[in-house]
């Protein structure tokens, strides 16, 4: 099963809300320059191969991996697709279609411009809702095809893979990504086990955060140990969450805030 990682944005130190979704939630998957930087020279010294970017025939091998990044921010264009071509490699971009052309998020120009270096363009909803679990069938199916008819007009192919928002999957997420021509639906479930719904392939991600050191990033292709870590946390927040619901909730919400604001 391929490893696939997954990053958002890459800002300039202090500027967190010049590329995609703005305030503290966001920054929290948010990496500077630099450290972006310092994760792909780690990744490349390590890495036996090149990151996968083909949709079609994605290996289903332990040694090969993915790079991936969720929200179609502006540093897509910017920084991220010139840091992974100079080292001969292409990512997936997952773009929230309703912000295409935003001033923090790319134009469809910057969108076909990654498509035709090489990169590949999937979507991740139209309007990225903030659970989109509780979306209602209809609306799942909404946001799944207009965002895929969107992107596929820009890049002037169809739109075959998707990644879920806010990593709020459900059964229902992806029978309505299938139903809309998704074949392969990223989730951010840390594992690489995968399985299929109604013919389209469910693949995991393993999470970068802010902060994240280029060795503990790198790990996460070299050792399953370290895979493993973060998949056991992943589980006890999960528990966490559903054990304190909204009190888990508003308590990091208020933590993240204070963090932001010093
Ligand atoms: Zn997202």
């Amino acid at each position: 099963m391929p490893i696939n990682l997954l990053y958002h944005d890459v800002t300039a130190a202090g500027a967190d809300d010049a590329s995609g979704f703005a305030g503290p939630e966001a920054a929290r998957y948010k990496l500077t320059s630099e450290d972006f930087r310092c994760h792909l020279d780690r990744i490349a010294n390590a890495a036996t191969q090149q990151p996968v970017a083909v949709a079609d025939g994605l290996p289903a091998n332990e040694s090969s991996w993915t790079i991936t990044f969720d929200d179609g921010g502006l540093s897509n264009a910017t920084i991220i697709a010139d840091e992974l071509e100079r080292r001969h490699w292409r990512g997936w971009f997952f773009i929230a279609t309703d912000f295409i052309g935003s001033p923090t998020f790319c134009s469809k120009e910057q969108l076909r411009d990654l498509h035709q270096r090489g990169h590949l363009i999937g979507s991740h909803s139209c309007s990225h809702p903030e659970r989109i679990s509780n979306c209602s069938a209809a609306q799942l199916l909404d946001e799944w095809t207009r965002s895929c008819a969107v992107l596929a007009d820009i890049i002037g192919q169809p739109v075959t893979t998707g990644s879920v928002p806010g990593g709020f999957y459900s059964t229902a997420v992806a029978q309505a990504a299938s139903q809309a021509g998704i074949k392969l639906l990223f989730n951010s479930e840390p594992t690489t086990s995968e399985f299929t719904v109604e013919g389209c392939r469910i693949l995991g991600r393993y999470n970068i955060y802010r902060g994240m050191t280029a060795d503990d990033a790198t790990a996460l292709l070299t050792s399953p140990v370290r895979r493993w870590r973060q998949a056991a946390f992943w589980m006890a927040k999960k528990a966490a969450k559903s054990v304190a619901g909204p009190l888990y909730k508003a308590v990091r919400k208020r933590l993240l805030q204070q963090a932001y604001a010093q």
